[in-house]
């Protein structure tokens, strides 16, 4: 291996690891600001049209008043595939494209 190829490999594994930190970070904004209610004493937050709790799940998989902005971003089936295979800026987007980034 020369060492123009062994510091390109290093590169791509830095590349992927940041990948993977930007999406759990991600993650770990969205569980924080959909379970800010526990910390708070309060009911969960609700969805306006499904009239079910607000949950991670629901506004970036189910909730289907988001079925056309989603649409644009990604199409997965679960949170596990949505954090593993999307990128974490597609994700950002989508979630201002809701309008909820401010929430976070
Ligand atoms: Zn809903």
């Amino acid at each position: 291996m020369t060492a123009a190829k062994a510091e390109q490999d290093l590169i791509s594994n830095l590349q992927s690891r940041l990948k993977v930190i930007s999406s759990l970070s991600v993650l770990y904004c969205l569980i924080l600001s959909s379970n800010q209610h526990l910390s708070c004493n309060q009911l969960p937050p609700i969805c306006s049209v499904c009239q079910i709790p607000l949950t991670v799940q629901h506004f970036m998989l189910d909730c289907p008043q988001f079925t056309v902005n989603r649409a644009k971003y990604f199409t997965v089936s679960s949170l596990k595939d949505l954090f593993y295979h999307v990128n974490a800026h597609v994700i950002v987007d989508f979630i201002k494209d809701i309008g909820f980034y401010n929430h976070l």
